[in-house]
């Protein structure tokens, strides 16, 4: 018997949809990978599982054999809001592609604030020729919030470029070289010791507004932030207010609540952040059309699904 076509769902007018139709249909010649729009009425109510970006609920509800959709993206907490309460499983990117692709967005910002760079943007603006002390990168201690498949990757490359490193999970995890901490009790214990604090969370319920006020006054004053996980994990007004204090010298911040980024929302234009267009890890059309081939010939072969998101637990 025939395969069932696999529809591909990447919402209204999504400039990215055609890259992503030719990267699928390259790496699964042996599937009917079609978009949404496209499908007959027979293929959409055969099909079982989906590949979706950003589809639209209503799209997804018009499949009702569904079982499973794979994201093609590693961030799924849209899709879980779009979904509702639906039963559909989710099996999100989990690509060392992009895991690499972040650790070395996070060696790079976070090589850029032990350096100073910001400091010596100031002093140029003044036209100050003043060298700063050196500190050594074993003297810094970089915190990770999140020991996932990007914050993993990435204290491996910190831990290379001889940075103290240490990280914050659920569940606390057993990582070479690495000091993991758990809890509210060892969140508070490792801000108090964090130079730069790099956020690489899922937005959960819980993970919503973590750094706030309180959490930002536990850094060890002039600490620095990078966030390269979701905007609403940060208390926007508490991270101005910790800038202007100096209680934080700089954020850098490549994710907001609203993107693009607003032209009149306060960040664009404060002296202490380094606004970054999402760029910190893209994912890779190639790379991951072919993870998502080789979960769907495994799943078509023995019918073992991947790894699903704990929707309860929102990641
Ligand atoms: P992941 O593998 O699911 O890892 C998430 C980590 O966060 C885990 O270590 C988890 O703890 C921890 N965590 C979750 N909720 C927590 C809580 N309430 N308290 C303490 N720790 C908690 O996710 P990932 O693949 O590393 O991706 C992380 C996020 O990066 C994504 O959700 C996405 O938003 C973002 N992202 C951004 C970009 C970009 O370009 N800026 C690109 C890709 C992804 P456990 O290990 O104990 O479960």
């Amino acid at each position: 018997m025939p395969k069932a076509a696999v529809p591909f769902l990447a919402g209204k007018d999504s400039p990215e949809a055609g890259a992503w139709l030719s990267a699928l249909r390259h790496a699964m010649p042996d599937e009917r990978i079609v978009a949404f729009e496209d499908l007959n009425e027979g293929e959409r109510s055969e099909a079982t599982i989906a590949i979706v970006a950003n589809p639209e609920p209503a799209d997804l509800s018009r499949l009702p054999r569904l079982c499973w959709v794979h994201s093609v993206w590693a961030g799924i907490e849209r899709l879980l809001a779009n979904l509702g309460d639906s039963r559909l499983q989710i099996v999100r990117l989990l690509d060392p592609r992009l895991a690499a692709t972040m650790a070395e967005a996070v060696l790079a910002w976070t090589l850029f604030l032990h350096r100073e760079m910001p400091a010596y943007a100031r002093q140029q603006a003044q036209q100050l020729w003043r060298s700063r002390p050196y500190t050594r990168p074993e003297q810094r201690t970089v915190g990770l919030l999140g020991l996932g498949a990007l914050g993993s990757a990435s204290a491996e490359r910190l831990l290379a470029a001889r940075f103290k490193v240490c990280g914050w999970s659920r569940q606390r995890k057993s990582l070479p070289g690495v000091e993991c901490f758990a809890g509210e009790v060892g969140l508070e214990e490792m801000l108090g010791k964090t130079n730069i604090l790099i956020c690489l969370l899922p937005l959960t319920l819980e993970t919503r507004g973590l750094l706030n006020m309180a959490r930002l006054a536990l850094l060890p004053s002039g600490a620095s932030l990078i966030n390269f996980a979701r905007g609403p994990i940060i208390d926007d007004e508490d991270l101005r207010a910790a800038l202007d204090s100096g209680q934080l010298d700089h954020a850098v911040l490549d994710v907001f609540a609203h993107e693009p980024l607003p032209a009149d929302r306060w960040p664009w234009r404060h002296p202490g952040v380094t606004v970054l267009p999402h760029c910190s890890a893209p994912t890779d059309h190639e790379t991951a059309a072919q993870i998502v081939a080789a979960n769907i010939r495994r799943y078509r072969e023995t019918g073992e699904l991947p790894a699903c998101v704990n929707v309860a637990r929102g990641y």
